[in-house]
């Protein structure tokens, strides 16, 4: 069976380390992959994962050009394995500049981290930001943190409802650890969840009972590297009690039907 991974991030050489050492900080999470390109796609390679979307997100607007840089760098150099997801920062003026070059340069979403960015994912900035992407790229929202409340469902549900014509991407089934809010804000509604961190937070019957709530038409499977390897997120999906038809819609064709459009 052929697979996307839909959620992966890699960083360039110079900031590694520290950006694993961040995420392990600030998620309290033992990471044991390093982080980098090479290792993605060997642990892609060695999970038989056909294509991958890398993500970057900008921490600061400063940083905004340089990564969308390194972004399209990798596709360029990878263009058969990966699908590039740039980053704008709500904070950073040019943006709609910034988005002609990353259409120029081939990436085809843009990816945000509100509590990562430190900003609110409803806040009035954003909200303009999102309008200017409107459909030309898909938007992966990291979902879900209980102790700051910046990246929680009831505010992606404000924005579908602003911006109903967005292609929208809600990870961790919707929310990490707020499955519960997801569920009431954002299940049945028009937009896509990844499985990525989530799997390995609860049952797998409760994993298949999110999925189908909010339809399997439209979850993709994602592996959230350097978190987890696409591997060991595919065996957890494959103990999904789910039929084979459902688990080949999330591995594979919901994300190509996705990008194809
Ligand atoms: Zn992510």
């Amino acid at each position: 069976m052929p697979v996307i991974d839909m959620h992966a991030h890699a960083f360039p050489e110079k900031i590694m380390e520290k950006a694993v050492i961040n995420l392990e900080e600030f998620y309290g999470l033992e990471i044991p992959n390093r982080g980098d390109l090479e290792g993605l796609l060997t642990a892609a390679d060695e999970a038989g994962v056909e294509k991958i979307a890398l993500h970057i997100a900008a921490t600061k607007p400063s940083q905004v050009r340089q990564a969308n840089d390194w972004i399209a760098a990798a596709v360029a150099t990878y263009p058969d394995r990966l699908i590039g997801f740039g980053t704008v920062h709500p904070y950073y003026e040019d943006y709609k500049a910034e988005l002609e070059r990353m259409a120029t340069l081939g990436l085809r979403g843009v990816k945000f981290h509100p509590e990562l960015q430190n900003y609110v994912l409803d806040e009035e900035r954003a909200m303009a930001l999102y309008e200017a992407i409107g459909d030309r790229f898909i938007i992966m929202f990291h979902m879900g943190d209980e102790r700051s409340h910046r990246s929680a469902p009831a505010r992606l549900a404000r924005v579908l409802e602003t911006f109903p014509h967005l292609r929208v991407i809600a990870a961790h089934l919707g929310g990490y650890e707020s499955w519960e809010e997801a569920r009431k804000y954002l299940y049945g509604k028009n937009l896509y969840l990844d499985t990525s961190s989530a799997l390995w937070c609860m049952k797998p019957e409760e994993a298949a009972e999110l999925i189908r709530a909010h339809g399997v038409d439209k979850v993709f499977f994602g592996s959230d590297y350097p978190v987890a390897t696409p591997g060991e997120e595919l065996e957890r999906l494959h103990a999904l009690p789910l039929t084979e038809e459902e688990k080949e819609k999330i591995l594979y064709t919901n994300a190509l039907r996705l990008l194809r459009e």
